[in-house]
C-alpha cells in the first residue's frame, strides 16, 4: 500500500462552550476519536447529517484549529511538529472549497486579483507570468479570462463557486477538502460543478475529501466513503458497496431517503424518530442507540460503544453487524 497523503488518527476536537453562562456547561464534543486515511488521487467521502462534525474534521485535517487530541499526518509528517514555515508550506498542498463561496472572496478585490494571492504569496511564478497564469486558471474553471476584472458580486453562485476552485487551483496543491461545495447550488448547476471537480482531479491528480450530506452526491465522486454519526465514524468503505449495501443501522436509514434511480429497487423509507443527541451530553453506549430500530438493539447497545471492525469489505461500528 502506498503512503497515505493524509492520515488522521483518532481525532478528537472539542469545544467549550461560548459565553460566561455557560462558563459551567459540559463542552461540545464535536469530534470523539475519528481515524481516516485518503491516498494520492483518491477521494474520500465524509457524509452524515448536519452537526455531526464534518466540517470540524475538515478544519483539523488543515489545521485551521488545533485538535483537542490524536494527530493529523500530511505525506507521512506530523503537522503538531512542523516549524511555522514548513506549515506555511505544507498548508500550500492542502486546500478548502467552502460551501459559500461569496464568503470566501474579498468583495473589493477583483477576482483576477484574488486568484493571484496564493501564485504571489507562495511565489509561484514570476511577476510578470501572474497575468498568464490567472487567465489559464479562469479557463480551466469554465470562466471568460475577461471576467478577471470584475467583483464577486457579479457573478452567480456557480460561477463563484468556480472562481473559488480556481483560487484553490492556482497554487497548485495535492489535496482539498471540499467543504458541501454544492449544497447551496441549483441542482442543475450541481452537476457542472461537480463534473468540474472530476474533471480536475483527473487532470492534477488530485486528492479529495469531499464533505456532503447527499449521498447521491457522493456516489459520484467518492472512491471510499466514511458515515459520521454525533462525532464518530459508523461505517467506512468502498463508496459502491457501501451506498448499495448499506450494513450499519444509520447507514441504512440514509440510503433508504436517497431515490433510486430505478423506482423498482427503491426501498421503503426508513423515517428515523426523534432528533440525534446533544453532543454535550452524547449518549455512553453506541450513540445511534436512542434512534436505533435494529431488531437485535439490546441493553449492550445502552452501555457499550461499539468500535469499527470489519465486516466484508468495510469497517462497521455496531454490536450486531458482523
Ligand atoms: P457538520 O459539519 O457535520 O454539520 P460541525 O463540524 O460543523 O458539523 O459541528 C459539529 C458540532 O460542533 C456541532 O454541534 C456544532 O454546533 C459544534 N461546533 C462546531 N464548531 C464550533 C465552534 N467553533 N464552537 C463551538 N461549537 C462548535
Ligand atoms: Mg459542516
Amino acid at each position: 500500500m502506498t503512503t497515505p497523503l493524509v492520515e488522521v488518527r483518532d481525532l478528537v476536537k472539542h469545544y467549550r462552550p461560548a459565553g460566561w453562562f455557560n462558563r459551567n456547561a459540559p463542552s461540545i464534543r464535536a469530534v470523539e476519536g475519528v481515524s481516516l486515511e485518503v491516498a494520492p488521487g483518491e477521494t474520500l467521502g465524509l457524509v452524515g447529517e448536519s452537526g455531526s462534525g464534518k466540517s470540524t474534521v475538515g478544519r483539523a485535517v488543515l489545521r485551521l484549529e488545533v485538535p483537542t487530541g490524536g494527530t493529523i499526518r500530511f505525506e507521512g509528517r506530523d503537522l503538531a511538529d512542523l516549524s511555522p514555515a514548513e506549515l506555511r508550506a505544507t498548508r500550500r498542498r492542502m486546500q478548502v472549497i467552502f460551501q459559500d463561496p461569496f464568503g470566501s472572496l474579498n468583495p473589493r478585490r477583483t477576482i483576477g486579483a484574488s486568484i493571484a494571492e496564493g501564485i504571489e504569496i507562495h511565489g509561484l511564478a514570476p511577476a510578470a507570468e501572474i497575468p498568464a497564469r490567472v487567465d489559464a486558471l479562469l479557463e480551466e474553471v469554465g470562466l471568460d479570462r475577461n471576467y478577471r476584472h470584475r467583483y464577486p458580486h457579479e457573478f452567480s453562485g456557480g460561477q463563484q463557486q468556480r472562481i473559488g476552485i480556481a483560487r484553490a487551483l492556482a497554487v497548485e496543491p495535492a489535496f482539498i477538502v471540499c467543504d458541501e461545495p454544492v449544497s447551496a447550488l441549483d441542482v442543475s448547476i450541481q452537476a457542472q460543478v461537480l463534473n468540474l471537480l472530476l474533471d480536475l482531479r483527473e487532470r492534477h491528480g488530485l486528492a479529495y475529501l469531499f464533505i456532503a450530506h447527499d449521498l447521491a452526491i457522493v456516489r459520484r465522486i467518492a472512491d471510499r466513503v466514511a458515515v459520521m454519526y454525533l462525532g464518530t465514524i459508523v461505517e467506512t468503505g468502498p463508496a459502491r458497496t457501501v451506498i448499495s449495501d448499506p450494513r450499519h443501522p444509520y447507514t441504512r436509514a440514509l440510503v433508504s431517503a436517497v431515490p433510486h434511480p430505478d423506482p423498482d429497487r427503491q426501498g421503503d423509507r426508513i423515517v428515523l424518530e426523534g432528533e440525534p443527541p446533544s453532543p454535550s451530553a452524547p449518549p455512553p453506549g453506541c450513540p445511534f442507540a436512542p434512534r436505533c430500530f435494529h431488531s437485535q438493539r439490546d441493553r449492550r447497545c445502552d452501555q457499550e460503544r461499539p468500535l469499527l471492525r470489519m465486516v466484508e469489505d468495510r469497517q462497521v461500528a455496531c454490536h450486531h453487524e458482523g
